[in-house]
């Protein structure tokens, strides 16, 4: 194996699966630290997806150790430590923290923090991280439910979560390409940084910082750090020229759509389905803490309005001044399990009465549905939007799953997510 990554979150996890798969990469995504051995004599890269990004930072640590550890011990040469392109994180962790344990563990000298997503329209200059022309801070991530973004210099962030120096590689060096990088490398080791955070505005910035960073142990980012990664493997002779596009036999069955992300442009996801006549069922959390909405009422109503020819589609997705008011009254850790254990329930039920094909909103909200599926690996499909591919189970029931970071996918994903499959 060549390559392993600790991913942060699910969608995190599949849309790095999907970029290292587009390498030609043979990729398998694994939820969790596989507790039985694996078959990897085929594989090149494994991407273990961890629900590690909102737990204490010292569950965090341990899950991220645990990884690393197996990912060690099956061969991988270079870690990649994935977290979402928009660094979600709170001042507690858990970037830092895992970044910490992992450098440590690894024996790492330095590391590089690249969150950078140009294809997503995240990019970084001057440490600062830009969602399409806001900062971060001025972008919807300043309302997330479960990690407000309000700053965006990540130096600042980062340096408030890591015991270790963080220092900038600025973009005029990452611009001047490949061997200027290095040569900040070494600058930096000798300066005893551990993190750098790196500059990228374009996928030649991050295909030339992967170029650079060949010899790493670890390196972490966003999945657009990996677009380099592949080649530095080729070029060491270890991975086929060809690449092969990812194919996909989806299974027959019923289809359903399950929004738990609040985020912008999933709330834009929602409304555009309903336009098309997709029958949608909202979810109130206020009801589902009086017992009034149950997983049972969710699966009565979704049986009763999906078809083979159209989904139903089953939303808890509301505006920042709504999720503010949920929280107020039941806390915001507490509003955000209840609604993402009702859809893993939910989704669980459903598959139980023959629905077969899930797109499901939201990262946290993917993990919880995977984990109520008892789904323990994916095999990466095609493409529907930048990050998000079609997945099939690699175990039990085969299930075809869209798992979609909240603020992923063009306006119309619920309605063309399905073409992708027929
Ligand atoms: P994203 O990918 O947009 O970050 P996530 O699923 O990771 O989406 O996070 C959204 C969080 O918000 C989840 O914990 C979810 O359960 C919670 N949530 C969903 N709907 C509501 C709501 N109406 N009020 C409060 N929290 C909610």
């Amino acid at each position: 194996m060549l390559l392993g990554a600790i991913a942060d979150d699910l969608t995190g996890a599949t849309d790095l699966a999907l970029t290292l798969s587009r390498g030609g990469m043979r990729t398998v995504q694994v939820v969790g630290t596989p507790k039985s051995p694996m078959d990897l004599a085929s594989v090149d890269a494994v991407v273990v997806a961890l629900k590690s990004r909102t737990i204490p930072a010292a569950e965090a640590i341990a899950l991220s150790s645990e990884a690393a550890a197996w990912l060690k011990a099956n061969g991988t040469r270079q870690f990649l430590f994935k977290y979402c392109s928009t660094f979600d994180s709170t001042a507690s962790g858990n970037i830092g923290p895992v970044g910490d344990a992992l450098l440590e563990q690894l024996e790492a000298k330095l590391t590089i923090a690249c969150p950078a997503f140009p294809t997503n329209k995240r990019t970084i200059y001057q440490g600062h991280l830009f969602v399409g022309d806001q900062l971060l801070s001025d972008s919807p991530m300043k309302d997330h439910p479960l990690t407000p973004m309000r700053d965006a210099n990540l130096m600042r962030v980062l340096g408030a979560q890591t015991r270790h120096k963080v220092g900038l590689l600025p973009f005029a060096i990452v611009n001047a390409g490949v061997a200027a990088i290095r040569a900040s490398y070494e600058q930096a080791i000798a300066e005893g940084l551990r993190y750098l955070v790196v500059d990228a505005i374009t996928d030649q910035h991050l295909r030339d910082i992967g170029e650079a960073s060949a010899d790493f142990t670890l390196i972490t980012g966003g999945s657009g750090i990996a677009l380099g990664l592949p080649e530095n493997f080729r070029r060491a002779g270890l991975l086929p020229h060809d690449v092969a596009t990812a194919t996909l036999q989806a299974p027959a069955g019923l289809p359903v759509i399950l929004a738990g992300s609040c985020s912008a442009m999933t709330r834009e996801q929602v409304a555009q389905a309903q336009e098309a006549g997709i029958a949608s069922f909202r979810i109130d959390p206020l009801a589902v803490a009086e017992k009034k909405i149950t997983a049972a009422t969710i699966v009565d109503w979704v049986t009763a309005h999906a078809s083979t020819a159209k989904p139903a589609l089953v939303y808890s997705s509301a505006d920042p001044a709504e999720v503010l008011a949920i929280q107020e009254k039941l806390g915001r850790q507490a509003a955000g399990d209840m609604v993402e254990h009702l859809l893993g329930e939910t989704a669980k039920e459903l598959a139980a009465r023959g629905f077969s094909r899930f797109v499901v909103a939201g990262g946290e909200t993917s993990g919880a549905v995977v984990a109520a599926l008892g789904v323990e690996a994916l095999r990466i499909g095609p493409e529907i939007d930048p990050g998000v591919p079609w997945t099939t189970s690699l175990q039990g029931r085969p299930l075809a799953l869209a798992l979609k970071s909240g603020n992923f996918g063009a306006p119309d994903f619920f309605l063309k997510a399905w073409k992708v499959l027929a």
